[in-house]
């Protein structure tokens, strides 16, 4: 499906926890795994929690702070970089903020405003909320690191192949090197990647998404500071935003039938998102590429939200709804969506109610951002939302505050979480 040049490779490397500088050369540093308490894992567990990215992460540290005992698998031996802007709403900064992560001080970049860029025009707005911006890489280490100090047992490296009820009504998944993991409850927190049994609808736009590093030119940098830009092209978008230690994150998504007319090449898709947007041409004018390819995905069903489960099997992150690019507002929803499956867990709310109520709360806002990205799609729109925008920019603060999902969206337990 893709061209030569395009692969979904994911890069070795990484940007610690703790550390402020990102260089280079920390786009190719390997961390040590850090697996705990491997040996004392015991046959089952109360909770097993299926990926260990934000919301596996988030669901695993709240509820091992309320003295659960719980499994995260985890596939990746290390964290990775993920396709993804990085951009940290009010929300987000709020939850991680909750679950002992201070982006400050893993060098996340603050964002005060928000300039959408079409066709020869801009036009910007300050944003309504703080936010911030960090690589994945470095959010997803600080996560990991977080859980395992609050005793969750972290298993790396191992891959769920399949998930399946027991004659004993437990869950039993099934690991990559056969040995398998039991527990009554499980939460599916495996964010774009389906399990088998368990896949969400197929995407009909076939999105395709990118995220690229750069080190910008100076003059760019300094106009990029503190700013998220977004970018309209036709058959999709972009957003270009500092992160920590001075670099810029180009992200992408792109409809497959778009791609394929510019040969399923990167260089020629890049090419033509700085034609068709000359604000990304000057942004990326002297700008110097930190990754030999970009990080890409495919299926991606923006305006998802899963209908139920079954009892036993919360369902959060990715898995439980997914909301276009452009709102930046998936973290914000991952952790929103951990948050309120622990407390609906510990309230022993059965899990097709939690995932039912979870819907209905998330419904409208999900609705609205995705009739915001078909207008974002509209050619007529990319001509005059610009302009538009710079004669009422407060309706640009208005659609930020409207498409925020978990700030409209608390789900709460039929009953007070039980203090077991
Ligand atoms: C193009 C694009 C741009 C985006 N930009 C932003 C943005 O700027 N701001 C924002 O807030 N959101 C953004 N998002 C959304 C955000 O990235 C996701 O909503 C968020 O990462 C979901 O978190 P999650 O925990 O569900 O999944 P993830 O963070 O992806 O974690 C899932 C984890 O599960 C693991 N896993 C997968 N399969 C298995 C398996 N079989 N066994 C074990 N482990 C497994 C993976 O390795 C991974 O670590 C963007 C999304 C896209 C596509």
């Amino acid at each position: 499906m893709w061209g030569a040049n395009c692969t979904t490779s994911q890069l070795p490397g990484e940007c610690q926890a703790g550390a402020v500088q990102f260089h280079v050369s920390d786009l190719n540093k390997e961390i040590p795994v850090t697996t705990s308490n491997l040996n004392q894992i015991p046959l089952q567990d109360e909770v097993l929690i299926l990926g260990g990215g934000v919301a596996g992460c988030a669901a695993s540290i709240a509820l091992a702070r309320k003295g659960r005992s719980v499994t995260l698998i985890e596939r990746e031996p290390t964290p990775r970089h993920k396709v993804c802007g990085e951009f940290l709403s009010g929300e987000a900064l709020e939850d991680l903020h909750a679950l002992g992560i201070d982006v400050a001080s893993l060098g996340a970049a603050p964002i005060h405003y928000v300039r959408l860029a079409a066709a020869r025009r801009a036009a910007e707005a300050p944003l309504p909320f703080p936010a911030a911006s960090l690589t994945r890489r470095a959010l997803d280490t600080a996560l990991i690191a977080e859980a395992i100090a609050t005793g969750v047992r972290v298993e790396r490296g191992r891959s769920v192949q399949a998930l399946a009820r027991t004659a004993s009504n437990v869950w039993q998944a099934t690991l990559d090197d056969g040995t398998t993991r039991e527990a009554p409850t499980v939460f599916l927190a495996t964010g774009k990647h389906d399990l088998r049994g368990y896949a969400r609808p197929s995407d009909p736009q076939r999105w395709v998404a990118f995220k690229m590093y750069f080190r910008l030119a100076p003059a760019q940098a300094a106009g990029l500071s503190r700013a998220s830009e977004l970018m309209l092209y036709p058959g999709g978008y972009g957003g270009i935003q500092p992160v920590e230690g001075g670099i810029a994150n180009l992200c992408c998504v792109v409809q497959q039938r778009y791609f394929e007319r510019a040969g399923h090449r990167w260089e020629n898709f890049l090419a033509k998102m700085q034609q068709d947007c000359p604000h990304l041409a000057m942004r990326l004018a002297g700008a110097q590429p930190l990754l030999a390819k970009p990080i890409a995905i495919t299926h991606i069903p923006y305006g998802y939200i899963r209908r139920t489960s079954e009892n036993g099997l919360y369902c959060i992150g990715d898995q439980a709804a997914v909301i276009p690019s452009f709102t930046g507002d998936g973290i914000s929803i991952a952790l929103h969506t951990a948050r309120c499956a622990v407390a609906a867990y510990l309230a022993a709310e059965p899990a097709p109610l939690f995932q039912a109520k979870l819907r209905s709360a998330l419904l409208f806002q999900m609705r609205l951002a995705e009739f915001a990205a078909d207008g974002l799609n509209n050619a007529l729109a990319r001509a005059v939302l610009p302009f538009c925008l710079r004669v009422w920019p407060g309706v640009m603060r208005v659609t930020a505050k409207l498409t925020r999902v978990a700030q409209h969206a608390a789900v709460a337990p039929m009953q007070a979480p039980a203090e077991i």
